[in-house]
């Protein structure tokens, strides 16, 4: 990889002046405490939003997304640099297709993995469901069973759909930390790991919305309700 010339992040320039600053305001940051590569895995069911995540996050058009397939069978890795950091994104299959676990993207993506270290876990759901179903569990238990426990200590859980009105009148926040709560909830009941341990891992949440219909601040950047 190192011999490799990195393509230009230059999808940044695409972002709100505002997020932009703070974008690199960070990566400046990470240089400092000698950070200069950070490598994301991103994983989840079919179709919530994964690959249209990871163009977001470059500010290109890098991987496919369709609404109606399956993805294909494959991780496909993505790295870009700016100002001497680099980010390298993994984008991976649905771990869930078709109503079941899909073993064999889950064995491709162990074999992917093999020779790399993974910083990141960006856990992808969407905003927009109410309920967690049995289908959640079989997923944190295949990624427990596949990478250890560890792996929910280094996870962010992305919820994309982010624009998105909650039914019944229901407040958007509450709506928002409900949502978060019990998916958080059933991951952790799927990867069986102590409350305790669980909550010490204290993963982030944070709202994605992928397509361009999406509320903006006075400053141009994105915003959940
Ligand atoms: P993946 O299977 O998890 O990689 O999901 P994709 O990224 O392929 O997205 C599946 C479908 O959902 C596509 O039609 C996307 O355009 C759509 N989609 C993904 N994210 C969002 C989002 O944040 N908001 C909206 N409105 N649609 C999204
Ligand atoms: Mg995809």
């Amino acid at each position: 990889m190192a011999s490799q010339i990195t393509r230009e992040w230059s999808g940044i320039n695409t972002f709100a002046p505002a997020t932009q600053t703070k974008l690199l305001e960070l990566l400046g940051k990470l240089k400092q405490e000698n950070v200069n590569s950070l490598t994301i895995l991103v994983m989840g069911k079919g179709g919530v939003g994964k690959s249209s995540t990871v163009n977001s996050i470059i500010g290109d058009r890098v991987v496919s997304i369709n609404p109606f397939q399956s993805e294909g069978p494959r991780p496909v890795i993505v790295s870009r640099s700016r100002a001497g950091f680099t980010l390298n994104i993994i984008d991976t299959p649905g771990l869930i297709e078709g109503g079941y676990i899909n073993d064999m993207a889950l064995d491709i993506i162990k074999r992917f993995l093999l020779n790399k270290t993974i910083d990141v876990l960006l856990y992808v759901d969407r905003l927009d469901v109410y309920r967690v179903d049995n289908l959640d569990k079989v997923v944190a238990k295949a990624i427990t069973d596949s990478f250890g426990k560890g792996i929910w200590s280094k996870t962010i859980l992305a919820l994309t759909h982010a624009q998105f009105s909650p039914p019944d009148g229901l407040p958007y926040d509450e709506f928002f930390s409900q949502r978060s709560e019990s998916l958080l909830k059933v991951l952790r009941s799927g990867a069986r790991i102590k409350k305790e341990a669980f909550q010490a891992a204290s993963i982030p949440v944070v709202l994605v919305e992928n397509s361009g219909r999406c509320n903006k601040n006075d400053s141009d950047e994105k915003v959940g309700d």
